[in-house]
């Protein structure tokens, strides 16, 4: 096997068994002699992968039937933009956790004021901010449940009397909590859940209920609740790639290994930037550290290259820092092994025994 220690923040590693599941299906999906991505979306094979992702997702997530789930292409960006069509009616809050929420608020200020209700900017994004200022008329409250790039993470959600719309696109599914407490989850789905293209929605009914229906059918969640994900042809690599991906969470054994797996994945390499001595210097504040995205310096830019490169002479892959913020970066999502983490903790620590 010539595969690498991928440690990449988005696309990112799937499971080798799932890999090999998908290819073994290609040219031939149940018997029916045609590969997924060859078929109908209507034919009634497809309709049974939608179905059946759907209950999968309301079994994990422990959903109450209130909630509809829609796939949708374009990605997390296009949520940045469709949430706010739908759902700004007067003013938004955002909740100022770095890029990604940068780009949720400028998308919705081509539909009312989009403002912040707090932020992290003072201490560059190292902390989640917890108080939230909420103006009069405010329809929603978006927040960043895992902040790709600065490797922060909620570990306690806002109180706030608004709905809640969380962007899950980065700790969708590694851990256990309340799904139930939000008004509306997105994620795209290529760092937890599989390929590219699409992102997974989850709403609350009655939220659903209150979205505009001035706008673009095609941009309506309405349109893509009452069609089934299907009013065009759905991403169907990208939902089966999902299905796959619910399957093997489940042959894992749920949820709650995968969380526990997450945190041991985690400290594994949390422990080695703590013992450093400052030559690893983690980026954001021990409480509000990412499980995900685990980013931290060295002691100049060109320590860091050299980091990197020799990481990658060792087939570590994926370690540099997002291209806005620099440093490093090591992403662990659900695919990512325990003795992945292991062998890039061990390479972290013989690296600072050379240099420090
Ligand atoms: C990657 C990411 C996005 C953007 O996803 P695209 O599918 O590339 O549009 C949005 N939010 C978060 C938190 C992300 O990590």
């Amino acid at each position: 096997m010539n595969r690498v220690y991928n440690f990449n923040a988005g696309p990112s590693p799937l499971p080798l068994e799932v890999l090999e599941e998908i290819r073994d299906e290609m040219t031939n999906f149940k018997g029916t002699g045609m590969g997924i991505i060859e078929m109908s979306h209507r034919s009634k094979e497809f309709q049974s992968v939608i179905e059946e992702t759907k209950s999968l997702l309301f079994d994990l997530m422990k959903l109450t039937p209130d909630h509809e789930i829609v796939f949708i292409q374009g990605g997390g960006t296009m949520q940045f933009l469709m949430e706010s069509y739908n759902f700004l009616h007067t003013r938004a809050a955002y909740a100022d956790t770095g890029v990604w929420a940068h780009k949720a608020r400028d998308s919705a200020a081509f539909f009312g004021e989009a403002y912040d209700a707090n932020s992290a900017k003072d201490r560059n994004y190292s902390y989640i901010p917890e108080d939230c200022l909420i103006k009069p008329e405010t329809d929603y409250l978006h927040i960043t449940t895992n902040n790709t790039i600065y490797g922060t993470e909620y570990w306690k959600f806002p109180e706030v009397d608004i709905p809640i719309i969380c962007d899950m696109s980065s700790d969708i599914l590694s851990r256990r909590i309340d799904f139930n407490r939000f008004d509306m989850i997105w994620a795209g789905i290529q760092k937890n859940l599989g390929a590219a293209g699409m992102a997974l929605v989850i709403l609350k009914k009655d939220f659903a209920k209150t979205a505009r229906t001035d706008i673009p059918p095609f941009l309506q969640y309405k349109t893509f609740i009452e069609k089934d994900s299907a009013y065009n042809t759905p991403p169907v690599f990208c939902i089966y790639t999902l299905n796959k991906m619910l399957h093997w969470i489940i042959k894992q054994g749920g949820l709650d290994i995968i969380e526990k797996r997450n945190k041991e994945k985690a400290k594994l390499i949390y422990d080695i930037i703590d013992k450093s001595n400052g030559f690893y210097k983690g980026h954001a504040v021990k409480k509000d550290r990412s499980r995900m995205n685990i980013t931290f310096n060295l002691s100049s830019a060109d320590e860091e290259k050299d980091f990197i490169e020799k990481a990658k002479e060792n087939r570590f892959i994926g370690v540099n820092g997002h291209r806005l913020v620099g440093g490093c970066r090591i992403s662990l999502y659900n695919a990512v092994t325990i003795d992945a983490c292991k062998a890039v903790a061990q390479f972290m620590e013989a690296y600072r025994k050379d240099h420090q």
